[in-house]
């Protein structure tokens, strides 16, 4: 589209800043709203694919995310008490080109808030969105304020926001408590690889390098155990040092980063949700883009990579349609089809990890295990976990 449209988000994560970045460098307006009240990024270390570091690279930040994230060339898992290996996906049997990328958070927030402020977008802080009129289209503000004359609203809000409460999905019955601690100096764990322990699929923890923030900062990485969504109270009222115990049990080298947990504080805990809306384009100019679209489990680390994947396509569908409607319908059919499938697969991976069943950790422990190492399945896999089943890339011209 030629003509200088004015946008509004509603939401700074991932998704919404990049989106922003990428409309105002093609020449519109754009204003993003979010409820924080000053700008930080929400949850814990990421692991970025093929997928969103090739966004990153359109958007001129891969360089410097690449050189302060850690590469992750493994997905290595073990059952207990056998130490089996039951998850074993090498990105290399793939492709040698391709790798994760074990990061911080804030460092990808980061670069990308720069990015939009550097770019001009206009980013209003304290602001909840409470509603956005497809018919307008509009934004409406918690404080009553409307953002009218729009071209284009977009939900960009996340998973867990207030701001479409019927269209929520579900909380998955699992959760982790997570932390970024500093590398160990005699580290026992893989700096190139993810690793988990599991005792059947109810208890899980896992160790992913997860790089630094600066040139001068620590490495680190990022620590995970698995507990039910309905635990959280349990734990917090348990008393810390016999709960590290089960902890370092499950995997004996944790227990030298125990030291760092002095309070139930030094660990947050996340809950994950899975929902896939059925509106993801409305009337004349409403979209939603990244978990306020799709959220899943993180098992197959591919969140932050589809709301950065989302933000091109949109981005891209405007810039090349005649007219608003035409640029939502080619947004769907970038996104539609990779959306379902990994939104399925997760859906169906989720529950072989970390759930409550006897059966599936059984059946993943000794068939689907022995199953993977068969060509062309450990292929299949670090395709799947790259986030390329679908040729997703391919569809976007961002290869
Ligand atoms: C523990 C954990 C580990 C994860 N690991 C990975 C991983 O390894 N790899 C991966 O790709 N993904 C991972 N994810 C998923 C990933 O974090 C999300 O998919 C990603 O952040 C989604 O980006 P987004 O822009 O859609 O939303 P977010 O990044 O969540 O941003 C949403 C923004 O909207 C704002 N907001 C919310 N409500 C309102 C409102 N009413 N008005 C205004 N603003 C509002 C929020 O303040 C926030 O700034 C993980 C998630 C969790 C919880």
């Amino acid at each position: 589209m030629r003509k200088r449209l004015d946008i509004a988000i509603a939401g700074a994560g991932i998704g919404g800043l990049s989106l922003g970045t990428l409309l105002v460098r093609a020449g519109h307006r754009v204003r993003i709203f979010d409820q924080f009240e000053s700008p930080k990024p929400i949850g814990s270390g990421l692991m970025l694919q093929q997928t969103g570091l090739a966004v990153l690279e359109q958007l001129g930040l891969r360089a410097e995310i690449d050189a302060l994230g850690t590469r992750i060339e493994r997905l290595w898992g073990l059952t207990t008490p056998s130490l089996r290996p039951v998850l074993d996906v090498r990105y290399s049997k793939w492709r040698s080109d391709v790798y994760g990328l074990g990061v911080q958070r804030g460092l990808v927030f980061d670069a990308l808030y720069t990015a939009a402020q550097e770019a001009g977008v206009e980013v209003t802080l304290d602001a909840p969105v409470a509603a956005a009129e497809s018919s307008g289209p509009e934004l409406v503000l918690e404080n009553g304020e409307k953002i009218t004359g729009l071209d284009l609203a977009v939900y960009a809000h996340g998973a867990r926001s207030t701001l479409t409460p019927k269209d929520r999905g579900v909380d998955l019955p699992y959760g982790a408590l997570w932390a970024t601690l500093p590398w160990p100096d005699t580290s026992p764990f893989d700096a190139t690889a993810l690793e988990q322990r599991y005792h059947k699929a109810s208890q899980m923890t896992g160790v992913m390098p997860s790089g630094r923030l600066s040139t001068e900062a620590p490495e680190t990485l990022t620590y995970f155990w698995s507990i039910r969504g309905d635990a959280e109270e349990a734990w917090r009222a348990r008393d810390l040092d016999a709960w590290k115990e089960e902890a370092a049990a499950l995997w004996p080298e944790t227990e030298q980063l125990m030291g760092h947990f002095q309070g139930h504080d030094d660990l947050t805990f996340a809950r994950y949700r899975h929902h896939t809306s059925k509106e993801p384009i409305a009337g004349r100019g409403f979209a939603r883009i990244g978990d306020a679209w799709h959220a899943a489990s993180p098992q197959l680390g591919q969140g932050a990579n589809m709301a950065l994947l989302d933000a091109w396509a949109l981005a891209k569908a405007i810039e090349t349609a005649s007219d608003m409607s035409e640029a939502l319908q080619v947004y769907l059919r970038l996104r539609r089809g990779h959306v379902r499938l990994y939104q399925l697969m997760t859906w169906l991976f989720t529950p072989v990890y970390q759930g409550d069943s006897r059966i599936l950790p059984w059946l993943r422990d000794w068939l689907a295990a022995p199953l993977s190492t068969i060509w062309p399945a450990p292929q299949i896999l670090a395709a799947m976990v790259s986030g390329a089943i679908g040729n997703p890339l391919r569809r976007l011209k961002l290869k």
